[in-house]
């Protein structure tokens, strides 16, 4: 059987124009004026007056996490439900060995944890916290997995490797056709600031947690790893950009003719730092993340950046916990759990604000969830796009619908979400998974259907 979406208007990254799409099993068939004939065999869905968007791809997810003496509050089972609720079809999460362990045994443990479990289609990025010839022989076996592209860390002392091993690192992936994303933020200063904090008797103060990690402490790390790129002559992701001065170096590494990739995340986009100042613990804690919400000026930065197309990507970072496991930093900062929900809201908060505030176009925002994200990390055109022979992933919006964001509606196991009061211009009404409807009048209606990714490379 046949599914026609009849009425709408499909968007791509270059914008969006009049379609109805005929969809046959996995695929879309053909899109534009469907023959009578065929239409005479499909299911016809009326989505009259909807964006068709290309199902976003979520490309830095932590789910079944286990960090900060604790495990993620999302597991894939409600990470991918959530993911999937938000037009969300495919997430990307970063598989991580321990130090010592080898990359085989990081991804068994990631399939292990998410094979069978998923509402969403699924890949992952493999974590890098060792770099020794045992890891680097494993390389060609993680591209045969379907595994093109890595995450360094330039701070946490579980995962971070130092300089010599980056560029070693780098070198290699490049030989191979592979890509880094790297987490920039200078990691000794930030630790003697946490001192510094802590001895003058602000331990307890949520507000310690940005002052400890700002914004120029992210951009020289931001700098110093893109003149390591320089000299592996390798690409590079800055993964979670927050801030102008981070941008500026980048800025800077692009005129020497350095090829980066930039990501960000709704929270920097949509949020500021005045998230931490609220006097109530619980209230403050649940914004800690790393890097942290940044200024009102950073976010019009990045926006002006998606604008010229100098950041590529927004994923979400999504590293749920409860209040309750916040609360374990109550009388220390560095012991609440760094991380945000924000799988389920990426697409609706993206769109509100891009949209109500002529941040960013329509075309912009597809390009940033679905398109760019699908080429930077080797799903392009079976995902990304809505043309004949791609999934047929594709998100129902009703840009005439709107309704407010509540931590107690989310399917997140994190109770609360970031964007707690938020009115959304329009919502996701129905989401489809290679054809199949997933979701529909914004609930899950259909089930573990997810599959793992075999990614190619870089094409973006
Ligand atoms: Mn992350």
């Amino acid at each position: 059987m046949k599914t026609l979406l009849r009425g709408g208007y499909v968007v791509s990254g270059r914008g969006c124009r009049r379609a109805d799409v005929l969809i046959d099993g996995e695929k879309v068939e053909m899109l534009g004026h469907i023959p009578p004939e065929l239409a005479a065999q499909s299911e016809v869905v009326d989505v009259t007056g909807c964006m068709l968007f290309p199902g976003f791809i979520d490309a830095h997810t932590h789910f079944d996490l286990d960090v900060c003496s604790t495990t993620t509050a999302d597991d894939f089972e409600s990470g991918s439900k959530s993911a999937i609720r938000g037009g969300t079809t495919t997430v990307i999460d970063f598989a991580c060995p321990n130090k010592g362990e080898s990359l085989a045994y990081g991804l068994d443990l990631w399939h292990k944890k998410a094979d069978g479990k998923c509402y969403c289609d699924y890949g992952f990025h493999m974590t890098i916290d060792d770099w020794n010839e045992s890891i680097e022989s494993e390389l060609d076996a993680m591209f045969d997995a379907g595994i093109t592209s890595f995450k360094m860390y330039l701070t946490y002392p579980a995962m971070m490797i130092g300089d010599g091993a980056v560029y070693r690192a780098l070198k290699a992936l490049k030989a191979r056709g592979g890509i880094a994303g790297v987490h920039c933020e200078n990691a000794g200063v930030i630790d003697a600031r946490i001192a510094e904090l802590k001895a003058s008797g602000l331990g307890a103060d949520v507000v310690s947690h940005p002052i400890s990690r700002p914004d120029y402490l992210e951009a020289e790390a931001v700098s110093r790893l893109l003149r390591i790129a320089q000299a592996a002559e390798a690409p590079v992701i800055i993964v979670h950009t927050t801030n102008r001065a981070s941008l500026d170096e980048i800025a800077a590494a692009r005129r020497r003719g350095q090829t980066v990739y930039v990501e960000t995340c709704p929270q920097y986009l949509a949020l500021d730092d005045g998230v931490y100042y609220d006097p109530d613990f619980s209230s403050a804690a649940r914004y800690v993340c790393a890097p942290p919400i940044r200024s009102q000026e950073d976010s019009e930065a990045l926006w002006k950046a998606l604008r010229r197309g100098e950041v590529q990507t927004i994923s979400t970072d999504h590293c749920s916990f409860t209040l309750e496991q916040k609360d374990m930093g109550r009388d220390d900062f560095t012991k609440i759990p760094g991380g945000l929900p924000g799988v389920e809201t990426r697409g609706e908060v993206v769109y509100t604000v891009a949209i109500n505030e002529n941040k960013l176009s329509l075309g912009g925002v597809c390009r940033a969830l679905s398109e760019n994200p699908a080429k930077l990390y080797g799903l392009y055109p079976r995902k990304g796009v809505i043309a004949a022979g791609s999934d047929a992933d594709i998100v129902v919006y009703d840009p005439g619908a709107s309704h407010v964001l509540h931590g107690a509606d989310m399917l997140s196991k994190a109770g609360y979400t970031p964007f707690e009061g938020f009115r959304t211009n329009g919502g996701v009404s129905k989401v489809y998974l290679r054809g199949q409807l997933q979701v529909d009048g914004g609930k899950v209606v259909g089930g573990k259907m997810g599959e793992y990714l075999k990614r190619g490379k870089c094409a973006l």
